[in-house]
Parts: structure tokens; C-alpha cells; sequence
């Protein structure tokens, strides 16, 4: 019999994987993952999305292995290893579920036309959005720009009940082509090894990502409303890496907090609408995929910073800024980036939110939006350089979400938070963490006298912020 291949990318799960499913139903099905470092979307995976990547196929190989589906694991450009594959494996069908990037579309388009010249079955299917960017559009017909009509659209739509995995036992029982050694493929951090605090922070795959659902559900969602914008709390799901993997599908959690939505309302909602906001960066990175590169709004090309944005921004910050710094001026906003990247900036609720990323590779929503504001607003470094440096040490992190959310914080972006909305560290710190509690957590030496002075004073650069945001063309 020929087999069926299910080629998997962003959605590393059995379950509501209607690719799998169709490859099953066909009778012997083999999954392929291609680790493409040339791929295209906005860069290489950063450090922090390698480790995930790497516990999550170990995970995955372990689930499809369980429904008797072979995993392959194949590393280079991934048109050539994926007709390769279909063309040694005699492969009848070749199915996956869709991504949303230009270039990955672009890619997967060519792959198609490719099957189908051939002869092969070859179908995508709806499966990380809840709305397919181009089925949405303004009455104009346009894309939307303000999130409140993007979402009562969306929401207005009906979302397909979550697919079973298919059943065990009806895999491909032929010869395979060769597969490789994850190890080889050096996802992992070596020399030194700086995992430790994601290891102990997550478990990467699928059943933990419905473990971790069912519980938040059960115990979270309730107060989600209050309790969300609390660093000092377990408050929000921690869902989002394995939203970004795929390890659960936005079905999935629609229609677990779904049941609860007539008995809890207002946390419900308010859950479910952070899955809109999801969405919506999804939608903005469909119809801008330059939302990493370019402001969305251009008057921001003249704001003066101090450390400019560009690709490699983060990282000549981070190690080799001797090397870029050509004036006084460009030296002290490395070194007020290298600050910020280390958590020492002498922002409690900052520095603690740098401190929980680096060693666990998430951050607080509510402690993301200070820490990027005053990088942005207060030490005058591009919005881009944020982003990079939230890339590399995010376990989350997102082509769409990641840049929206800076663009959203800096101002240069759709439906942003307004320039002059420059969030004060201490003042947040003293409403959202009141008992000091996650600060204590995360900066152990805050009462001893090696916690550094703040590097920049609020209401100075506040000021200068607002000022140079008022010379900006309109
Ligand atoms: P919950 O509050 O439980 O929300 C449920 C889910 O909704 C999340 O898992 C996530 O998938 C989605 N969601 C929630 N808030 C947002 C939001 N503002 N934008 C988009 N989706 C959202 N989120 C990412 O998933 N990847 C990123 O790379 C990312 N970068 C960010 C950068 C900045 C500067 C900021 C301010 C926010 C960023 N976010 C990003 C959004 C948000 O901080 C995280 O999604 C959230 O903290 C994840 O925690 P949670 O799963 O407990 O969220």
C-alpha cells in the first residue's frame, strides 16, 4: 500500500490534527518533520525555541509512535526533502496543515503544485487559527486594523468541534527512508548549558499542554479576569508555547473554556478574548509580513533612537558592542541594552521579568509590556531590538505575536497603545506585585547593597520620549 505523508510544522500534536487525520483515514500514514535552518519566516529559531523544539519531537515521535505512525526527522531545504521523501516512499498523498507567513505559503504552494504534477494527493487544512486571515475582512473588504471589530467578526464565527487522534494501529508497516538523529541536530544548548531553568520550569508535548489546559480550566479560568495581571500569581494559562508549537490547537481551547463560558462569564470572556489578540497578530502578520521590519506606522522611521533597529540589533548588543559602538552616545545605549537583557537595570519589576525570561524563557504578559516600554520609551532602543532579544530567549516566541506585541507597546503598530502611555516600573510594581512578592522572587539581593542605582531617571526620559515623539511627522 502507499503510504500517506503528514508533513508537521507548527503543530506538533495527534490530536485535532486534521492532516494526521486524513492521512490515517487514507490507511498507513508516515509523519515527516524537516528542520529547515534556511527556512523562511522572519528568522532562524532562537536558543530558547531550539530547546522546545527538540523535547517537543521526542515528545511527538513518542504520541504518533503510540498510533503506530513512524516519525521522520530530516534536516535541510525542506521542497527538496519533502518531495525526496514522497518520491522514495512511492507516497500516494501528501497532506499538512496550513501556515500563515508569506514565505512559508509561498513555499508550501510550490510543494503543491509540485504533488500535484506528479500525480500525488496533495490537500492543507485549517488547523492554528480559529479564522483563516484571508476568510476575515472589514466591510470594505480590507484587513482589520482595530482589534474590537476584528474580534466580535471572529468570534462571531462558528469554530469545528476538536478532532480525536486518529486510532492506534493503522500505520505504515514498509521500509522507510532513513531519519536522523535529533542529537545531531545541536537544538541544544552546549557549553555552557543554560537549560536548566527551562527543564525545570516545562515539559514540552502534547499531553502536558492538555494537562496544563484541563487544570487552568478548572482552576484558573475563574478568576482569570483578576488574577491575569498578577506576576505574584499563577493568574494566566501558560499556554502560549504550546500554542506556538501546535502542541494544542486554538479549537482546542476555545471549546475547553467554551463549557465554562455561561457559568464563569466575565473570566471566560476575558480568556477567550487573549486568544482573539492571538489571532489578531495573526492576522496582521497575513496581511504585513514585514511586521518584524518595518513600523507600521511610518511616521516612527524618524523617531530618534538611540540604538537603531535592523536585523542583529539584540545580539550586537548582547556580545559584540565594542565593536558597533562608534560614538559615546551608541556606547551607553549598549550598555544601558545590556543592562536590560541582564536584569540590572534597577527597575525591580523589570530586572525580575528579564531575570524570570532568561532562566525560564517566558515573562509575565503584564511584566513584558513594562520591561518593553522602558526599553523603548525610557532608554530609547528600538522596538526591533526588543523583539530580537525576546526571540532568542522566549520558549513562546512567535513570528506574529512577538512583533505585533512590541509594535503594539512602542506605538508603531495596529490598534496600539498610545506613545504617550509610557508605563512607570515602580508605580506598576506597587499595583500588580503589591507584597513584593514576584520581585522578591526573582532578585534575591534587592535589599542588599549590590542592587544596582536605576540606569535612567523616569521623568527625564519620559519627558524626552514625549518630546521627540511630538516631532514626528503625522
Ligand atoms: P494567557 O493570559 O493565559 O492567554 C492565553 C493565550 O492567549 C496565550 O497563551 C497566548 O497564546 C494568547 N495571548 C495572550 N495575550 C496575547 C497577546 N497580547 N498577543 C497575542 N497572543 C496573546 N505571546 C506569544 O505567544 N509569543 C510571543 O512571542 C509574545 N511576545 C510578546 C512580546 C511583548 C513585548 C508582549 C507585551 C507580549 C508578547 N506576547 C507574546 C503576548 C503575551 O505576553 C503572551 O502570550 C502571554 O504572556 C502568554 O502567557 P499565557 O499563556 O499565560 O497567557
Amino acid at each position: 500500500m502507499k503510504p500517506s505523508i503528514v508533513w508537521f510544522r507548527d503543530d506538533l500534536r495527534a490530536t485535532d490534527n486534521p492532516a494526521l487525520r486524513a492521512a490515517a483515514d487514507d490507511g498507513a500514514a508516515v509523519a515527516l518533520y524537516v528542520f529547515d535552518e534556511e527556512s523562511p519566516g522572519i528568522r532562524p529559531l532562537g536558543a530558547a525555541s531550539c530547546w522546545w523544539l527538540h523535547h517537543s519531537l521526542l515528545a511527538l515521535r513518542e504520541d504518533l509512535a503510540a498510533l503506530g505512525v513512524p516519525l521522520l526527522l530530516r534536516r535541510g531545504p525542506a521542497a527538496e526533502i519533502v518531495r525526496e521523501t514522497a518520491t522514495a516512499m512511492g507516497s500516494g498523498s501528501l497532506y499538512w496543515n496550513r501556515r500563515y507567513g508569506e514565505a512559508e505559503r509561498m513555499l508550501d504552494a510550490g510543494i503543491k503544485a509540485w504533488a500535484r504534477e506528479s500525480g500525488m494527493h496533495a490537500e492543507s487544512f485549517q488547523a492554528s487559527l480559529l479564522h483563516e486571515p484571508w476568510a476575515v475582512t472589514t466591510k470594505q473588504g480590507g484587513p482589520f486594523k482595530v482589534f474590537t471589530p476584528f474580534w466580535r467578526t471572529v468570534s462571531e464565527m462558528d469554530f469545528r468541534e476538536p478532532l480525536e487522534a486518529p486510532e492506534p494501529g493503522r500505520g505504515f508497516s514498509g521500509r522507510l527512508p532513513g531519519s536522523e538523529e535529533l542529537d545531531t541536530w545541536g537544538l541544544l544548548p552546549r557549553n555552557p548549558d543554560w537549560s536548566a531553568g527551562l527543564s525545570e520550569s516545562w515539559q514540552p508535548g502534547s499531553a502536558q499542554a492538555h494537562e496544563l489546559l484541563d487544570d487552568f480550566v478548572e482552576h484558573g479560568l475563574a478568576d482569570y479576569s483578576v488574577n491575569r495581571d498578577c506576576p505574584d500569581l499563577p493568574g494566566s494559562s501558560r499556554l502560549s508555547p504550546f500554542l506556538r508549537w501546535g502542541q494544542l490547537s486554538p479549537f482546542e481551547v476555545w471549546h475547553a473554556q467554551q463549557g465554562r463560558r455561561r457559568e464563569l462569564g466575565d473570566g471566560a470572556a476575558a480568556f477567550a478574548s487573549e486568544l482573539g489578540w492571538r489571532e489578531f497578530c495573526w492576522h496582521q502578520y497575513f496581511h504585513r509580513p514585514d511586521l518584524a521590519t518595518a513600523n507600521l506606522r511610518p511616521g516612527f522611521d524618524h523617531y530618534p533612537w538611540a540604538w537603531p533597529g535592523g536585523q542583529g540589533g539584540a545580539a550586537q548588543g548582547a556580545g559584540s558592542h565594542e565593536a558597533a559602538a562608534s560614538s559615546a552616545e551608541t556606547q551607553s545605549a549598549a550598555t544601558l541594552l545590556r543592562a536590560w537583557q541582564e536584569g540590572r537595570t534597577g527597575f525591580p519589576l523589570v530586572d525580575a521579568g528579564q531575570r524570570q525570561l532568561w532562566h525560564t524563557g517566558w515573562m509575565h504578559n503584564r511584566v513584558r509590556m513594562v520591561s518593553a516600554s522602558l526599553l523603548v520609551k525610557n532608554l530609547g532602543i528600538h522596538w526591533q531590538v526588543g523583539e530580537q532579544w525576546f526571540w532568542d530567549t522566549l520558549v513562546d516566541a512567535d513570528p506574529a505575536s512577538n512583533p505585533a506585541n512590541w509594535q503594539w507597546v512602542a506605538g508603531s503598530g495596529a490598534d496600539a497603545s498610545p506613545f504617550f502611555r509610557i508605563f512607570n516600573p515602580e508605580t506598576q510594581a506597587a499595583k500588580f506585585d503589591p507584597h513584593g512578592s514576584y520581585v522578591g522572587q526573582w532578585i534575591p539581593e534587592l535589599t542588599m547593597a549590590d542592587y544596582p542605582e536605576p540606569v535612567v531617571d523616569l521623568k527625564v526620559s519620559r519627558r524626552e520620549a514625549l518630546d521627540a515623539y511630538s516631532s514626528l511627522p503625522r
